[in-house]
């Protein structure tokens, strides 16, 4: 439920409004808005009296949030959110970001040479993980801590943003410490331990979708988010799984203008997991810059043949380079442009 100030309503009204909440047994969050306040009532189990708030001084209305997500919701808050990074990068208001890099960070010269050469052709971000959730335990399973240093060397030298992947509560407080964006992976959607303790920490987290996870499972996964007080929140379509086996996941590009009309939340698009395949990377990352993500994020790596994980998925530098050339056109055309990369030196 969300109470609906009036515009100018005084802060003792909005405060009386709040005692009342507090009255009835439930939390109160306030949320300021450009035109008007509005109170929301959180862990209410429907059975809230909603005449006794609309008599109150200052409430213009009360509207009922019916979807089972409520903060992540547009009916709570209809403007839509922009993720602030630092250097000036913005994620879901006019610029398309582009996070793009190797699928893990593998060695010091690897992950340098991504950078700059994600940074060259214009990306704001570098990806890479650290931890890697990998189907088999015999798989490389990441550099652990020593990649996280590798990846906080690349941004002092470069300047890019970084976003990597943390695949527990241990990871999240050493990521935070490090990164610019919290990764949590598609095998990680529903560990709610993990999101709670995402949802605690003071930097904005890319939630993927689980690979047989609904939209609203999604939804309610980023309600635990916002729940724990983190609201920079940014949503990733990265493909699930189907019948058909022809591509590694099957992208849902439908999940964009789906996830927009339902939440004010940003969704950026991954077509390298979406697709598992290197040709088909470049096609669906254009066509979800068109479909109106906020968003893309690429697997490139210097030397594909090489790689550690994910090669068959992963950009040559070249291949990347026109992509990013592509997707400035394709974002000009809805009147959108790829951001520009970070100004934090480097
Ligand atoms: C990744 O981004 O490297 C990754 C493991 O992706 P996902 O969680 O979508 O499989
Ligand atoms: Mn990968």
């Amino acid at each position: 439920m969300l109470i609906v100030m009036r515009h100018g309503a005084t802060e003792p009204e909005i405060q009386r409004v709040i005692a009342v909440i507090r009255d009835m047994g439930y939390e109160a969050r306030v949320m300021p808005g450009a035109q008007r306040s509005a109170v929301g009532i959180v862990g209410n189990d429907g059975r809230v009296d909603a005449a006794r708030l609309e008599g109150l001084p200052g409430v213009q209305e009360v509207i009922q949030v019916t979807k089972p997500y409520k903060q992540v919701s547009r009916e709570w808050k209809p403007e839509s959110t922009v993720v602030h990074l630092p250097g000036g990068v913005a994620i879901g208001g006019t610029d398309v970001v582009v996070i793009a890099g190797p699928c893990s960070v593998e060695n010091e010269r690897q992950i340098l040479e991504a950078a700059r050469l994600v940074k060259e052709a214009g990306a704001a971000i570098l990806r890479g993980g650290a931890w890697k959730p990998r189907s088999s335990p015999y798989a490389f399973q990441g550099l652990g801590k020593p990649g996280l240093k590798l990846l906080a060397k690349a941004r002092e030298e470069t300047g890019v943003l970084i976003c990597t992947e943390a695949m527990d509560a241990e990871g999240v407080a050493w990521i935070a410490e490090a990164a610019d964006i919290i990764q949590i992976g598609a095998r990680n959607m529903q560990n709610f331990s993990l999101l709670k303790a995402a949802g605690r920490a003071k930097k904005p987290v890319l939630l993927k979708r689980g690979m047989s996870a609904t939209i609203e499972e999604l939804l309610l996964s980023a309600e635990y988010l916002l729940a724990e007080g983190n609201h920079d929140v940014i949503l990733c379509e990265r493909g699930v799984r189907s019948f058909d086996t022809t591509t590694r996941n099957l992208l849902d590009l439908t999940a964009i203008p789906v996830v927009h009309k339902l939440s004010h939340l940003p969704i950026i698009a991954d077509p390298s997991h979406g697709t598992g395949l290197r040709d088909k990377v470049i096609p669906m990352a254009r066509a979800a810059v068109a479909a109106g993500a906020d968003g893309i994020m690429v697997e490139v790596h210097p030397n594909p043949d090489g790689a550690l994980s994910d090669g068959a998925q992963s950009l040559f530098p070249e291949q990347f380079t026109q992509l990013m050339h592509e997707a400035r056109a394709i974002a000009e055309v809805i009147g959108r442009r790829v951001a520009e990369p970070a100004m934090i030196g480097g």
